[in-house]
């Protein structure tokens, strides 16, 4: 990052003056950051967040908020006692040499303990039980039970102002343009009303209501779930506790001590350049570099993506903040990120709709395609691992091909299930998805070989019948069958493409968040090129190198790494034997915007 302003000495001491004076100054407001800054409030330390948007909460706030935490609560209540130790296994077989164990260890340490603390201090969550990991093929993975969802979070306990400040979910991950959340859960039971059963009426009674009721007074409705929940409940206890948050505020330098120690930043905010002095240190936590195309185009694979479902802040500036005070970054290696296939549309607005399909290639009847029109993947396997095989198999973009029958009943994309054929003009017309009477035209459409495509679909067509797909093994993962259709025989995640029209759509690899950071120790302090701390920095969220590296262990393990090596670092500034860095006692000390309390 380009460094500007020049009243600032290279090395500032401590008998310069300073604008602002708090003990710890967190740069992001994502899942790392609220954690950070809430467990430093909760211990008694005085805190300022700087979010460089006007939103907070960042792509956590876009996100399932879905944590993996192993040897979590809810395991230990059920008598689980070994799960810490399995985990251990787990990771030690994925990751490898790849990242270093310590920063492992310490993520199995203390998640558990982070989030026993943010729900003593009412950050709560539920358990996922079913959510089977990402390679249930290695050894330690688990069938179940280290995956944990948000509690839903009434915004209302925010303050009208307040709430207007939560990043709004992706409109098309919620109802009514965005405007209503729900859960993944009560998706499923409101999509049961479309098969005709009427049994959940009375939820969709009760959430419309509430919604409606929401509307006369908030611009969409104040029951949160997954991501949203999760920050706007932490932004809640932030408040609670003091802490202070400034929008549209962003750290331009770190400042250092004669000794290398960061001792606090300048922040351009309200058109002016402040110091502000953080006597126990400061947090990087901007969310890595997923949303800047310079970094993208530097550090993933080509063809470089042109798209993220990440949220705009997330440019690898304070990666370079990081870097300007002597952190390093960890090893270029393998991707450098965690990733889902999309598809995209463009909005009314003339924005870009960015959808990531997470579900959809489990179901029975489609099949995923190159240029070649075969097969490159058992489709079933998570996101990540769908996105690496295009990767490695130079398949981009993949084709979904689906018949008009699998459309109707499981959707595809942005396209939602039974809709009446009609509604599918829309993404017929935009370029969206692509429709023919036969494979052969639909393959010409799409520029993929049309023997290729009959010949793959023909073959999908006999797995169908024999319920084994010979090829890649589609229908046998414990992990693909979960969102395959039970209903559906003789394999859950195998059935026929056989009724006309049949469509097609196009996926491009695209970055939920990224694994390459500044290198970290086990108390997510920000280490250089030799490996020693710098002293006063820290780093969390997609801001530190990952754990797992671009492994990508189970569901929920950025927001989880987020929220543990959070508290992580709010723990080590405030742990008593820090001496905290002498500020000068003649300084103004003016008053902190403070946000809402409610
Ligand atoms: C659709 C979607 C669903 C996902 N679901 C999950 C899930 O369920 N579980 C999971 O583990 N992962 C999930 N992910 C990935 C996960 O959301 C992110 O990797 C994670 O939330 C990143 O958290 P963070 O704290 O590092 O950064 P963020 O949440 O991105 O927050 C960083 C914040 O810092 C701000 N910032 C940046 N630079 C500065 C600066 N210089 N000064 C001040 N502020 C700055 C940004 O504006 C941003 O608000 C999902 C991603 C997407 C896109």
């Amino acid at each position: 990052m380009p460094i500007t302003d020049t009243d600032v000495s290279p090395h500032s001491t401590v008998t310069d003056r300073w604008d602002e004076q708090v003990d710890l100054l967190v740069l992001g407001t994502g899942a790392g950051g609220l954690s950070a800054a809430v467990t430093a409030a909760n211990e008694g330390l005085s805190v300022l967040a700087l979010e460089k948007t006007e939103f907070l909460g960042g792509t956590t706030a876009y996100s399932a908020g879905t944590c993996w935490i192993p040897n979590n609560r809810f395991q230990r209540a059920a008598g689980v006692t070994d799960d810490e130790r399995v985990a251990a296994g787990y990771l030690d077989r994925l990751v490898g040499d790849k990242a270093p164990r310590e920063v492992r260890e310490s993520y199995l340490r203390h998640g558990s303990e982070a989030i026993d603390y943010l729900d003593r201090i009412g950050v709560k969550f539920w358990h996922s039980a079913t959510v089977v990991d990402y390679h249930p093929e290695v050894e330690g993975a688990s069938l179940g039970g280290r995956a944990l969802e948000p509690q839903t979070f009434d915004g209302r306990l925010l303050g009208r102002e307040n709430f207007g400040r939560v990043r709004p979910p992706v409109p098309e991950f919620a109802l009514f343009g965005g405007t209503m959340m729900v859960r993944r859960a009560e998706v499923n039971r409101l999509l049961t009303l479309l098969q005709g059963s009427p049994k959940a009426a009375p939820l969709a009674v009760r959430l419309g209501a509430r919604w409606a009721k929401d509307r006369l007074t908030y611009r969409r409705g104040t029951r949160l779930a997954m991501g949203n929940a999760l920050v706007a409940n932490l932004f809640h206890r932030l408040v609670e506790r003091d802490g202070q948050v400034w929008f549209h505020a962003t750290a331009t330098r770190l400042v250092t001590d004669e000794a290398g120690q960061v001792i606090g930043a300048v922040v351009a905010y309200q058109g002016r350049e402040l110091r502000v002095a953080a006597r126990r240190g400061v947090v990087l936590a901007g969310g890595g570099f997923s949303a800047s195309p310079q970094w993208r185009s530097t550090f993933l694979p080509s063809p470089t993506p042109q798209y993220t479902r990440a949220a705009e802040g997330s440019t690898g500036d304070t990666l370079s903040l990081g870097q300007s005070v002597g952190g390093a970054l960890s090893d270029p290696q393998d991707d450098n990120a965690f990733w889902f296939p999309s598809s995209v549309a463009r909005r009314k607005d003339g924005s870009d709709a960015v959808f990531p399909h997470i579900w959809d290639r489990s179901k029975p009847g489609i099949v995923a395609v190159g240029a070649d029109g075969r097969r490159f993947v058992d489709e079933s396997v998570s996101y990540h691992r769908f996105v690496r095989a295009m990767y490695a198999t130079n398949t981009v973009p993949a084709w979904l091909i689906i018949d008009a029958r699998s459309l109707h009943r499981y959707g595809l994309g942005m396209v939602r299930p039974k809709l009446p054929r009609a509604y599918l003009r829309k993404y017929l017309t935009s370029g969206y998805l692509y429709g023919a009477p036969t494979i052969r035209e639909l393959a010409g459409k799409i520029g993929v070989d049309a023997d290729g495509l009959e010949r793959t679909v023909a073959a999908n067509n006999r797995s169908a019948t024999t319920g084994v797909d010979e090829e890649f093994g589609k229908g046998t993962s414990p992990f693909g069958l979960q969102y395959g259709d039970p209903r559906h025989t003789p394999n859950a995640s195998l059935g026929p493409i056989e009724a006309a029209p049949f469509y097609a759509m196009a996926l491009l690899p695209t970055p939920l968040g990224t694994s390459l950071g500044l290198r970290t120790n086990g108390d997510a302090q920000v280490l250089d090129g030799t490996g020693e701390p710098v002293a006063g920095l820290y780093a969390c969220g997609n801001d530190a190198a990952s754990m797992s590296a671009a492994e990508y262990p189970g569901a929920g393990c950025q927001v989880g790494g987020g929220l543990t090596f959070g508290y992580v670092a709010a723990r080590h500034a405030a742990r008593p034997t820090t001496v905290p860095v002498p500020v000068p006692t003649d300084v103004p000390n003016r008053t902190l915007i403070a946000v809402e309390k409610s």
